[in-house]
C-alpha cells in the first residue's frame, strides 16, 4: 500500500493553521474602521503555500485584494481564485502586457516608462510612489512630473512603502507619511495605501484606504516589541528521527567534525537539512524540542539531515519515526530567530517545497 501518508511522512512537515491566518487577518483589518484590508501573499504566501492560504482568506473573510511580487505568482493565484483583485508589486516589462490583460491582473507601475506602457488602457492599475525607500516606485522628480502631466489611466490605487515601520519611533515614518500625504492630496479621488503589517500599528494617520499586511498574517513579528494582542502563531515545523546512535568520547559528528563528544553520548539524526530550508546558520547552534526538553543541534547542518544531542535518561524511550519540533509552541519563532540570526521573514520564506505542507481549516461552528 502506497498511502499518501507514507510519502508525506517521509519528509519534514509544516502544519499550517489556516484558521489562525484568518484570525490574524480579522485582527489586522479590525485595526482600521475606515480602510479596507488586502493580503500580501508573495513568496508562496511567505512559505505557507499560496493556493491554500489565498483561498482560505478569500473564502472566509471580506478580503478581495491580494498582492504578489511577480507575474508568475499572480497567474498562479488567478488560476485558483477567479474573482480576486490581484496586484503585482514588481511592475511591468513590455513583454508582459498581454499576460496582465489576459489574466485580469493589475500591475503596480513603478516608473514613468511603465506608466506610458499602460497609458490609454481601460484596465485598472496602481502606481507606486517612492517616498524614501529608493527601491521601486516613482522618484521625487518623476512624481512631480507625473502630477503635472495629463494621464489617461484607470488608476485604482496609489501606494508607497515604509522603510522603518518596525521601529515606531523612527523619524522616517513621519517624513514618509508627510510626503505621501502631499501625493494623496494631489490625487484625492484615488484610493491610497501605505501600511505593511508593522505600519498598521503606527496609528490611523497611516491607514489611508487600504492596508497591505503580509508577515503578521502568518504570525511573524516584524518588530522588536511583543506580537500585537490577538495575533496567533500560524505554523509548526516537525521533523522525524531517522536513526539513533551511541558515540564514544572523542567521536565526532558530521562534515568537518564540527562537534566532538566530550563524554559517551547518544545522538539522533533528524530528516531535515539545508535543502529543506534549515540553514547552516544552525550549525552547532540550532535548537529543537523533544521529550519536553530543548535539545541542541550538533555539528554541521547537512543537505538532508541534522544531528541532535539526546544524551540522558529523559530520552531513553525515543525511537526512529518519533517527531521533534523544529519551530512551534516550544521553539518559537523568536527563539529560532535568535539562535540563527535570521529574521522571521527569512525563517518563513526559507521553508522549501520538500517540506510537506499540511493544512488545518475548520469550518466556523
Ligand atoms: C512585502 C510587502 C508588504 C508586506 O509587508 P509585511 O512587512 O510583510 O507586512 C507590503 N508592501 C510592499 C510594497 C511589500 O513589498
Amino acid at each position: 500500500m502506497i498511502a499518501q501518508d507514507v510519502l508525506q511522512n517521509s519528509s519534514a512537515v509544516i502544519n499550517v493553521d489556516l484558521n489562525a491566518i484568518i484570525n490574524n487577518y480579522q485582527i489586522l483589518s479590525g485595526r482600521s474602521s475606515s480602510a479596507d484590508c488586502a493580503a500580501v501573499v508573495k513568496a508562496n504566501a511567505y512559505g505557507m503555500g499560496l493556493e491554500h492560504v489565498a483561498s482560505a482568506i478569500f473564502h472566509n473573510t471580506k478580503c478581495k485584494i491580494f498582492f504578489v511580487a511577480n507575474l508568475k505568482e499572480a497567474v498562479a493565484l488567478r488560476s485558483s481564485i477567479k474573482d480576486a483583485i490581484i496586484y503585482v508589486f514588481n511592475g511591468l516589462f513590455p513583454d508582459q502586457i498581454e499576460c496582465y490583460l489576459d489574466h485580469n491582473i493589475r500591475p503596480v507601475l513603478n516608473d514613468l516608462s511603465q506608466i506610458k506602457m499602460w497609458q490609454g488602457k481601460a484596465e485598472p492599475c496602481a502606481i507606486h510612489f517612492d517616498t524614501g525607500i529608493n527601491r521601486l516606485g516613482l522618484s521625487d522628480q518623476q512624481t512631480e512630473q507625473f502630477l503635472n502631466s495629463e494621464t489617461n489611466l484607470n488608476l485604482a490605487l496609489i501606494l508607497s512603502h515604509l522603510i522603518a515601520s518596525d521601529l515606531p519611533d523612527d523619524a522616517d515614518n513621519k517624513i514618509q507619511l508627510n510626503k505621501f500625504k502631499k501625493i494623496t492630496d494631489a490625487l484625492p479621488d484615488v484610493p491610497a495605501s501605505l501600511c505593511n503589517s508593522a505600519g498598521i500599528y503606527l496609528g490611523k494617520d497611516y491607514h489611508f484606504n487600504l492596508l497591505r499586511p503580509g508577515i503578521m498574517l502568518y504570525g511573524g513579528n516584524p518588530r522588536a516589541l511583543a506580537l500585537p494582542q490577538g495575533i496567533k502563531p500560524v505554523f509548526e515545523i516537525m521533523g522525524k528521527i531517522l536513526q539513533i546512535r551511541h558515540l564514544e568520547t572523542g567521536s565526532s559528528v558530521g562534515y568537518n567534525a564540527l562537534w566532538t563528544a566530550k563524554k559517551p553520548s547518544r545522538i539522533a539524526l533528524i530528516n531535515v537539512g539545508y535543502a529543506d530550508g534549515y540553514l547552516k546558520l544552525n550549525d552547532n547552534r540550532g535548537l529543537v524540542f523533544v521529550c519536553d526538553q530543548i535539545v541542541a543541534v550538533i555539528g554541521k547542518v547537512s543537505m538532508d539531515m541534522i544531528a541532535i544531542d539526546i544524551t540522558g535518561h529523559e530520552f531513553d524511550k525515543l525511537m526512529p519515526e518519533d517527531e521533534v519540533e523544529l519551530i512551534g509552541k516550544n521553539i518559537t519563532l523568536e527563539m529560532a530567530s535568535e539562535v540563527s540570526t535570521l529574521g522571521h521573514y527569512e525563517l518563513l520564506t526559507s521553508v522549501r517545497d520538500r517540506v510537506y505542507r499540511n493544512y488545518k481549516l475548520e469550518a466556523d461552528t
